[in-house]
């Protein structure tokens, strides 16, 4: 039985949670001629690294940090690809790099039950998930704030993603200025409360949230994340990011194996492995 491989380029790439969920979907679908591995790609050989999954019939790869940009150049990027600046997931048999980053948090939003069409959405930070998030909520017809530390890099998202995608509606605020905007939901995509600064959030102590508010932070470790915490304590409702780390990675399954994986199955597998990893 010839084995159809995947797998995740990245440097380094030893800590991906990517061969874990998709081998659980893999094993759990009975798609035991299936295999999904990891790949150390050094940046400055990423040309000459592609060639190895090629040349050895791989079907796709996922692609992290730090190739998501500089891959671009070797495959053909498609149109969400494009407008986020980033591949994060190619198909070798027609060489098309695409980015399930975006349709991640969007189908785990839809998931969740949050609102997205005609709300105002508040999205923390700048950064590349920050613009797979606000390119998703933009589509999705949703109003779009941000707010970032450094907020030269929103005003260049803001400007790149109009030349990329033609999408325009995002508005660069202060904290404070976002707070009396007023929002439905909140999506962190800054690092701020990742393991191991877990007490760190991004949101003013003592800033109101406002009423009836949904926070999706995107860091998954902690589960329960700083912001999370405070969010619910003001009586908000609070969503972590395994979820939406989930659905991308289903998006990149189906596209290489034609087949919807086991979204639980790659979920539970996931928690298990971040509650391991935090007993470690
Ligand atoms: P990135 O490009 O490095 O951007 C980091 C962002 O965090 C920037 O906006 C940065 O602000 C901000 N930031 C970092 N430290 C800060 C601090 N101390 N105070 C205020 N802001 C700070 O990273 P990324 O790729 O966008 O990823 C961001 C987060 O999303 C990471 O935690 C990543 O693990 C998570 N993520 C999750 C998923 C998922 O599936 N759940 C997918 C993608 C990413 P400046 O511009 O001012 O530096």
């Amino acid at each position: 039985m010839a084995v159809k491989r995947v797998g995740v380029i990245g440097f380094p790439v030893e800590h991906s949670l990517s061969p874990v969920m998709h081998n659980a979907a893999f094993e759990a679908l009975r798609m035991d001629d299936w295999y999904y591995d990891a790949m150390s790609i050094p940046p400055d050989i990423l040309r000459l690294g592609l060639r190895e999954p090629r040349n050895h019939g791989y079907i796709g790869i996922n692609v992290t940090v730090p190739h998501k940009e500089a891959i671009m150049e070797y495959v053909r990027p498609d149109e969400k690809a494009r407008a986020i600046g980033a591949v994060n997931t190619v198909d070798f048999r027609s060489n098309i790099g695409t980015n399930t980053d975006a349709d991640g948090l969007i189908n785990d939003l839809v998931a969740s039950d949050v609102r997205i069409r005609g709300e105002r959405v508040l999205v923390l930070g700048a950064g590349g998930a920050a613009r797979a998030a606000v390119y998703g909520l933009l589509r999705e017809g949703a109003a779009v704030a941000i707010v970032n530390r450094t907020k030269s890099r929103a005003d260049r998202l803001v400007a790149q993603l109009r030349a990329s995608s033609g999408l325009d509606g995002a508005e660069v605020m202060t904290l404070d200025q976002a707070a009396d905007w007023g929002m439905s939901l909140i999506v962190n995509c800054t690092s701020v409360g990742l393991h191991p600064n877990i007490k760190q959030s991004p949101w003013i102590h003592g800033l109101p949230f406002p009423e009836g508010v949904t926070v999706y932070d995107m860091v998954y470790r902690p589960a329960n994340t700083a912001l999370m915490q405070q969010c619910v304590a003001h009586g908000g409702r609070a969503i972590g990011g395994l979820g939406m780390l989930v659905r991308q990675g289903a998006i990149a399954f189906e596209l290489w194996t034609g087949v919807a994986p086991p979204i639980d199955v790659m979920y539970d597998v996931l928690r298990d492995a971040l509650e391991q990893a935090t007993k470690d």
